[in-house]
């Protein structure tokens, strides 16, 4: 499972940074995938909740967007996005010869965490 690797990688540097901000606890998680980039949103939860079990970040909640599609006029260079796959339009000159970006594949959006009253 793909999801599996790429959600252990991502869960070290998210403990790595909420321990950072000095947290005791990682109540939720942001992440957006590309449309691309083929990551299951499911998948991804489902990969959190095992990896997070006996940490810092269990009973987090995962909450998982999923990016537009970034879409480029071939005949005007306008960038726009578009979630929509089959209706690419260039809302500047109204070209439908256009190309979809690449996007990345998956970025921590944000993150929230508790920490400690004492540590203020
Ligand atoms: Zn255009």
């Amino acid at each position: 499972m793909h999801e599996m690797s790429i959600m252990q990688s991502l869960f070290k540097i998210l403990v790595e940074k909420a321990k950072a901000a000095k947290a005791q606890r990682i109540r939720s998680v942001t992440l957006r995938i590309g449309r691309l980039s083929g990551i299951e949103a499911d998948l991804l939860s489902t990969a959190f909740q095992v990896v997070s079990k006996e940490t810092m970040a269990e009973g987090a909640e995962l909450k998982v967007v999923t990016s537009p599609f970034q879409i480029k006029c071939k005949q005007c260079n306008a960038l726009f996005k578009s979630s929509d796959r089959l209706l690419f339009e260039c809302p500047e000159c109204g070209s439908k010869d256009v190309q979809v970006e690449p996007d990345d594949d998956l970025m921590v959006e944000n993150m929230e965490v508790e920490i400690a009253s004492s540590d203020l």
